[in-house]
Order: structure tokens, then sequence, then C-alpha cells
């Protein structure tokens, strides 16, 4: 397996405060880095840093063979993309649906001008949504559909890496599902490498191929899905499981 994204003892501080304390993560080509920890454990963080959204105190990121700066060139932007927990800080409440969409396509120069128009109807096809959003803004849509349009965004300009921070966690409860279940279909049809960030073990287990554990800042354990739920490595493992309600027997 390839590793796509390797973490080497990245440390934050947040003036005294350290949120990260020399995390090493790797993640695989074409899988699933499902990231777990409680409020406040550096999940964020994480991902803002790999996302070049803040610079860390310590430590490296290497894309491949590639060391990643904060600063980072148009190819290195691309490269790496970002869904955050609420979809409404990240689309422009004034820019229709398709200039949305077309925004980055042109910019990183995917499509010419005269494809666009096709690219940003197959990219609501492939979150879907229908052709006519297009014309629409973002308050016109629910809360999932503006998701499902942040995903289309992200997705826009194939990216290598896909970061979810807390994805379906804002959303009403009837959608998170078919969300999530829009985040393994494409998985699978477009083979993505994602690094997926929640506070709750199902999602966690219905997405990932790699379980990481944060706590306060540290890295307890990483390991393959299966094995994290039927036999977790650290005994801080164990107590996330063993607080997730059981169902009755
Ligand atoms: P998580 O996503 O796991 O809930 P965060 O990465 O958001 O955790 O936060 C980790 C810790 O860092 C928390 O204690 C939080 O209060 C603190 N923190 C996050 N962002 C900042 C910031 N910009 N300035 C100071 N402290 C911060
Ligand atoms: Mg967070």
């Amino acid at each position: 397996m390839e590793l796509v994204l390797q973490i080497k003892d990245l440390t934050v501080h947040y003036g005294g405060f350290t949120a990260l304390d020399h995390i090493n993560l790797n993640l695989e080509q074409h899988t699933t880095l499902g990231l777990v920890g409680e409020s406040g454990s550096g999940k964020s963080t994480l991902a803002r840093v790999i996302a070049g959204l803040i610079a860390p105190n310590e430590g490296q990121i290497l894309l491949g063979t590639q060391e990643l700066k904060k600063k980072r060139s148009r190819e290195q932007h691309k490269t790496i993309q970002m869904i955050f927990q609420n979809p409404d800080a990240s689309l422009n409440p004034k820019h229709s649906i398709r200039q949305i969409l077309s925004e980055p396509l042109l910019f990183h120069k995917i499509v010419g001008r005269t494809d666009v128009e096709q690219r940003c109807k197959e990219l609501l096809n492939q979150v879907h949504l229908e052709q006519k959003a297009l014309d629409k803004f973002p308050h016109e849509f629910s809360g999932g559909q503006r998701q499902r349009i942040a995903i289309a965004r992200a997705l826009s300009v194939e990216p290598n890496i896909l970061i979810a921070d807390e994805p379906t966690s804002a959303l009403d409860v009837s959608v998170q599902l078919s969300v999530l279940e829009l985040f393994n279909t494409l998985k699978a049809e477009l083979n993505l490498t994602m690094l997926f960030i929640s506070h709750d073990l199902g999602v966690i287990n219905a997405i990932s191929d790699t379980v990481a554990v944060m706590r306060q800042g540290k890295l307890v354990e990483q390991s393959p899905r299966d094995q994290f739920f039927i036999r977790p490595k650290h005994e801080y493992s164990y107590e996330l499981l063993s607080a997730v309600p059981k169902m009755p027997k």
C-alpha cells in the first residue's frame, strides 16, 4: 500500500496550550482513516494543519515524498480539499451553485470554459442533486443538500485527499445517514483517500478502513477498523467503546 500522507511529530501550540502533541499518523492511498476523539482532543486542529490553514510549531507533513508547508503552491492547494461541519461557512450565500462549482474548476484549469457547464452538471449528479440546482442559491437548499454542494465543490478539483471534519454532525439526524451513505458511495466510485473526522463511533465504524484515536492532543492508537472495534490496543479506546450505549439484548 502506498502512503499518500505522512504526519511526523506534528505539534501545535495555541499560546501556552498544546493542542497537538507530536502526532504521527499515516494515510494509505484509496483508504479512509476515521479519526475519533472527544470534543477538544485536537481533531479539527490536525485537519486544519494538514489543509494548510494553520502552521505547525514542530513536525512535518509529507505528501508522498514532498514536504507540505503552510504556504502552498496552487497545485498543492488543490490536492487536499476540506469539508467542514457547517457547509454555510464555506458556501458564499451571494453565489449561485453554478458560480460556486465553476470557480474552482476554472481557477485550477480542470476544464476549459466550454466544458464548465457540463462538468458542473456531472458534479451535481455525483452528489445526487438535480441539474436545476445550478441556478439556485445556497439558502434555497436544506442543510443536507448544502453539504452535498460543499462535497461537489471539494471534488470538483479532483483532490488526492479529502478531509471531512464532522461533516454530518450539524445535520438533522434524519439526513445524517443519507450524507454518510453518499460518502461511502463516493469513496467506492472515486477511489477516494479520506481523513474522516467524527466524535461518533457509529459513523467511524460505517466509513473507516483504519481508525485513529486522539486524546488531549495525543494520538493514542491507529488500528485497522475491525481490529479497533473488536480488540483495541489502548485502554482509552476501550473506554470510548464502552461508553457507547448498547442495544438492549
Ligand atoms: P476537536 O476538533 O477535537 O474538538 P480542536 O482541535 O477544535 O478539537 O481543539 C483542540 C483544543 O484547542 C481545544 O481545547 C480548543 O479549545 C483549543 N483551540 C482550538 N482552536 C483554538 C484557537 N484558535 N485558539 C486557542 N485555542 C484553540
Ligand atoms: Mg472539531
